[in-house]
């Protein structure tokens, strides 16, 4: 493949496309609002509209959608084509400036907490222009020019993800602008970025066709352990097999026409496992991205012979899958406020961002825990493969080393410096070491120039917990400025604020296993909180001051923020009954039946072997224990059966329906599962109705 302007950003309609198509004084305006948030001059749009229309035709587009985030953690879209009938029985190609900003989709049928019903839907989805459009093509099919926008309903309130975020990201914006006044300093703008790591599983697309969980539930209900698993660690950034290269190189070439910048591959721990990370971007538009980026991986698998997974837990007993928020604050000037610079003890306004943004995480990590909180990842969470629930940050040894001496003496000392690496042969070069280790067990960690949330599931969208990130940040940096504002000696006021914040939050720093025992223990010790699932998650999210917090910074109103508890409470219950009545259907359907018909035929052998006089006293033995968990698993699928109707009682109540989901129903998948996991590895392989986990991990 050529790596060519022709393939780079194809489908983008981003600035260079913009630059050259547009006259000059509605670029000019559009860059405005782009680049430093003016308001956007409606007046332009159809100027616009006409350019974007013309080159989205040239690339094959016959229709057009807005294309927005509802509370799904996948995107939507309603595809208009640009043909207009103009009365004579003849058509005209149509896209007008009022269609590129505003349309009218109806919001009764996604996820509104209430906020919409059946007999008042009105919704609206309103253009981003901050975010390139792009022209979304299927192979040999439709070719649709998509359009980033909010949504938002009759009322006003947000209905999706993208609008919290870009509000996030004011909020931000303006509270680090203050301090970055203070310290003398005027850029145009301040924006958080993040670079999304993207972890995922491939598996072969025939095997996926016959396991009924996987394509309704993202998961495997049933499935007894492969012999081997990644106990061999001979599977992280193995050799990459020829089939998923293809797949990758498909993949790619795909993104990079999206204008995606697709940058690092790899396998992952676990066998089957893979992730994609590309460069990082502004928070808007990465979001935008990674949704792409999932979308694409479903496409390209489905077309290459494979099935993508993007559940945080496809397969028990090996790694599941994350999304790894790689997060900094920006200045217009190309500073990166998240960057300690060669000298972190002399650099007062790095040690003034790192202090809020400690602040921000201590004062509120329940709410950080709950913007990762997904049925999915409650199989992650806190099992010892993905960071632990308990929210604590790392800051490694150059930083913690720097912090340390701010806490004890009130004041920096010299901080470590990088060492020179000396391998001790002759053809391997000297180099730098970094000052910073890496801890792939903590939630929050800073490596070098960011902090990485590590704690997002793989199917979510980065929005929510950037959205939560950002606001937070907001609060404490709000604070700083305050107080700072206010101070006769703003230099000393600054370190004083430091000392006193470092201090204060100290609980927080954790450099050490966030997997082991002790740090369990140790944590509570602290006061942190240790959250396990979603459901009790999703308690902390509305509270009085977090009201009080997201209402002040203008992310979320009260509003907002209940109809989108009601809805996170809605999707677990929603999920775990998918995943009940997925379970009794394959049970009744699939298993007992496969197993029915085994154990016959042991019978009618068992019978041939008498009348020839053998005892058949193996087979006997075998049928006794195929029988004995052939009982559990009927009964217990009854009892599910049973528990899962009882529900109902509950739905009025969106959170007593999902604290029953997760006590009564999910709490009884094991009971189900036991027996049909033993019933795999005593029924012949040919007689076994499912592909197994050595089959879908070990042929991909
Ligand atoms: P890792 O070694 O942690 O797996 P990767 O290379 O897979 O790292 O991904 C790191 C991600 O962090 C990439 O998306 C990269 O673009 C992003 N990143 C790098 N620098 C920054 C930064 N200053 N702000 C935000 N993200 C960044
Ligand atoms: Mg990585």
């Amino acid at each position: 493949m050529d790596l060519t302007a022709e393939v780079l950003g194809k489908r983008s309609f981003c600035e260079a496309v913009m630059r050259a198509r547009l006259p000059k004084a509605v670029f000019k305006e559009l860059k405005k609002t782009i680049d430093y948030g003016a308001p956007l001059d409606t007046a332009i749009a159809d100027s616009v509209a006409i350019a974007m229309r013309e080159w989205a035709k040239e690339l094959g587009a016959t229709h057009y959608t807005h294309w927005f985030h509802p509370l799904t953690n996948v995107t939507a879209e309603k595809q208009d084509s640009f043909m207009d009938p103009v009365g004579d029985g003849t058509f005209i190609t149509e896209f007008t400036g009022k269609e590129l900003i505003k349309a009218e989709p109806d919001a009764s049928s996604f996820p509104t907490g209430g906020l919409r019903g059946t007999s008042s839907a009105r919704g609206y989805t309103v253009w981003d222009c901050s975010s390139p459009a792009f022209v979304k093509e299927i192979p040999n099919g439709c070719k649709v020019l998509c359009i980033p926008t909010i949504f938002i309903s009759y009322g006003g309130e947000a209905l999706d993800h993208k609008t919290p975020l870009l509000r996030s990201m004011d909020a931000v914006g303006t509270q680090a602008l203050r301090i970055l006044n203070l310290f003398g300093k005027n850029p145009v703008k301040v924006t958080p970025s993040v670079g999304p790591e993207q972890e995922y599983f491939l598996i072969d697309k025939a095997k996926y066709e016959k396991r009924l969980d996987l394509k309704l539930t993202g998961r495997t209900l049933f499935g007894a352990p492969s012999p081997k698993g990644q106990e061999m660690d001979d599977q992280y950034f193995a050799i990459i097999k020829d089939k998923v290269s293809y797949f990758m190189e498909d993949l790619n070439k795909h993104l990079w026409e999206y204008g995606v910048p697709a940058k690092t591959q790899h396998n992952e721990a676990a066998p089957a496992q893979h992730e994609i990370a590309p460069i990082f971007g502004t928070t808007n538009i990465a979001n935008d991205q990674n949704q792409i980026v999932m979308e694409t991986l479903k496409k390209v698998a489905d077309r290459t012979g494979f099935a993508c997974l993007l559940h945080e837990k496809p397969f028990a007993g090996i790694n599941g899958s994350g999304k790894h928020n790689n997060w900094s604050l920006s200045t217009s000037d190309g500073e990166n406020l998240i960057d300690p610079g060669k000298e972190p003890e002399t650099n007062l306004q790095f040690q003034v961002f790192l202090a809020a943004i400690l602040e921000a995480v201590d004062n509120h990590p329940e709410l950080l825990r709950m913007s990762a909180a997904c049925p999915g990842n409650d199989h992650r969470l806190g099992a010892l493969e993905a960071p632990p629930a308990i929210i604590s940050a790392y800051l490694g040894d150059q930083l913690g080393e720097l912090v340390n001496q701010i806490i004890e003496n009130g004041e920096p000392g010299t901080s470590p410096k990088r060492k020179l690496y000396r391998a001790g042969c002759s053809v391997i070069p000297e180099f730098k070491m970094d000052a910073t280790d890496r801890n792939r067990t903590s939630p929050f960690a800073f490596t070098g120039n960011k902090f990485e949330f590590r704690m997002v599931g793989s199917t979510q969208s980065v929005a929510q917990p950037m959205m939560v990130l950002n606001t937070i940040v907001a609060e404490a940096l709000s604070d700083f400025a305050d107080v700072l504002e206010k101070a006769d000696d703003f230099e000393a006021a600054a370190k004083q604020l430091v000392v006193d914040k470092l201090r204060e939050h100290k609980r927080i720093i954790f450099n050490g296993d966030g997997y082991s025992k002790e740090w369990i223990e140790e944590s509570a010790k602290r006061g942190l909180p240790n959250i396990p699932t979603m459901v009790e998650a999703i308690d902390y999210f509305v509270t009085d001051e977090n009201i009080r917090m997201f209402e002040k910074h203008g992310v979320l109103s009260e509003v907002e923020m209940r109809s989108r508890e009601i809805v996170l409470y809605e999707s677990y219950a929603k999920q775990i009954n998918l995943e009940a009545l997925t379970m009794i259907e394959m049970s009744k359907r699939q298993i007992i039946p496969a197993v029915l018909s085994y154990e016959g035929s042991l019978a009618s052998s068992v019978k041939d072997l008498k009348t020839v006089g053998v005892s058949a006293d193996a087979q006997l033995a075998l049928i006794r224990k195929i029988d004995e968990q052939l009982a559990l698993l009927m009964e217990a699928t009854d009892r599910l059966e049973e528990i899962t109707q009882k529900a109902a009682e509950y739905k009025d109540d969106p959170k007593a329906w999902a604290f029953y989901y997760h006590d009564e129903v999910f709490s009884f998948f094991d009971t189900v599962r036991t027996p049909a996991d033993k019933l795999e590895k005593l029924v012949a392989a040919d007689a076994w109705p499912l592909p197994t986990y050595e089959e879908m991990l070990f042929e991909q």
